[in-house]
């Protein structure tokens, strides 16, 4: 089959064509007004990712990963302190507890939602667990009404990793309905331009409902300073640029038709490739929505990196996230996890496969790519 364009796994570039006048006007006006550090598109944007995502608090950053350390380091953790988290996600998630000398305390995921195994949380825990990162991965929640009941049980505070999740929404069973991201103590997030929310380079927030805790991270990613040159705590600088605040803010206004459009594609790839013995389409869980960062199958038979091969010889990309678990990367081995610890997550890295998913996606691609995957299993 022969396309205009090779075929992408996010194609940022066609988003950008449709809205590219608002764009270049917001960029052009931060351009001409020399205000490009917290310029009033930086507060313009937060104020609307307030709104948008119903919390109280909201603290732009420099990027996803500064969030996630940031959140940390303001919950005032001491040296040794456990953080429970998955094995299977982004080194993020995991690197900034490592970091900041805390003990990373990794624990297998859900096979079919990729999200925490609760059960596991719950037997990991002890006298110096402080707090629990779950990661909403590929943009579908973990289970966080039985997170949040273990939470309050030991008294722990819960830090999302929402970097793979805005927009999405949970469903708890008193019938309330959250952002993802705004259930926890801290929220954290990622504008990296793949992301379903992203901007032209870096950027990142922090979400919370407390006052207390909103003032804190606001001085902790400001040199430690509420007052300039007086600074109380050890802090970073992480800023999220003022022209990236001001395309954020042009995008927000459609990020809810960008999910709609993922989910739509998703959808499609359902219908295609739900009957196929051998894959597994990405299963929904019933109290989250699932705005789709990535449309990932489980190959089932083995056959995950001979399929890559064949969709990469006739033109689709695809990709694996994650092709090893944390306790297989030299950074994090240790006796503790040996190989067969976490089984979950290590049969996962070898069964996961992220077909093209973008909010431009064309159907005519995707009846290509349904096809090609049918041609490879003779279907
Ligand atoms: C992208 C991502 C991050 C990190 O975000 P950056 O902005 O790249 O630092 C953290 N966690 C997860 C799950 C991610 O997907």
């Amino acid at each position: 089959m022969d396309f205009t364009s090779p075929i992408q796994m996010v194609d940022l570039l066609s988003q950008h064509q449709k809205i590219q006048m608002e764009l270049d006007s917001a960029v052009l006006k931060v351009a001409h007004s020399g205000s490009y550090v917290n310029g009033p598109e930086v507060k313009i944007f937060t104020e609307g990712l307030k709104t948008f995502l119903g919390v109280e608090h909201v603290i732009p950053c420099a990027n996803g990963t500064d969030a996630l350390q940031i959140a940390l380091m303001s919950l005032g953790l001491k040296s040794g302190d456990e953080v429970i988290t998955a094995a299977f996600t982004y080194i993020a998630t995991a690197e900034v507890i490592s970091l900041l000398g805390l003990k990373a305390v990794l624990v297998d995921v859900e096979p079919d939602y990729f999200g925490l195994d609760i059960d596991q949380v719950e037997s990991a825990i002890t006298s110096k667990t402080k707090a629990i990162i779950p990661v909403h991965l590929y943009g579908q929640a973990a289970n966080m009404e039985r997170l949040n009941s273990i939470a309050l049980k030991y008294e722990l505070e819960i830090i999302e990793d929402s970097a793979q999740s805005m927009g999405a929404k949970y469903n708890f069973s008193d019938g309330r309905t959250e952002m993802l991201g705004t259930i926890g103590t801290i929220g954290c997030t990622s504008f990296f331009p793949s992301k379903n929310l992203g901007c032209m380079g870096d950027g990142g927030a922090l979400f919370t409902n407390d006052r207390v805790l909103a003032e804190r991270i606001k001085m902790i990613s400001n040199h430690g300073q509420k007052i300039k040159y007086q600074h109380d705590v050890i802090g970073c600088n992480s800023r999220l640029d003022t022209i990236q605040a001001a395309i954020l803010s042009v995008k927000l206004n459609y990020l809810e038709e960008y999910n709609s459009s993922r989910q739509r594609a998703a959808y499609f790839y359902d219908q295609g490739l739900g009957n196929l013995s051998t894959l597994q389409i990405p299963k929904r869980r019933k109290d989250s929505s699932h705005v789709y960062h990535q449309y990932t199958l489980r190959v089932l038979d083995g056959s995950r990196d001979s399929l890559a091969k064949f969709l990469n010889d006739k033109g689709i990309p695809s990709m694996i996230y994650y092709p090893f678990p944390l306790h297989f990367q030299k950074a994090f081995k240790s006796d503790q996890y040996p190989i067969g610890s976490l089984p979950v997550s290590e049969k996962l890295s070898s069964q996961v496969l992220s077909l093209p998913m973008h909010s431009e996606l064309d159907e005519q691609i995707q009846v290509y790519i349904v096809e090609t995957i049918k041609k490879f299993y003779e279907v």
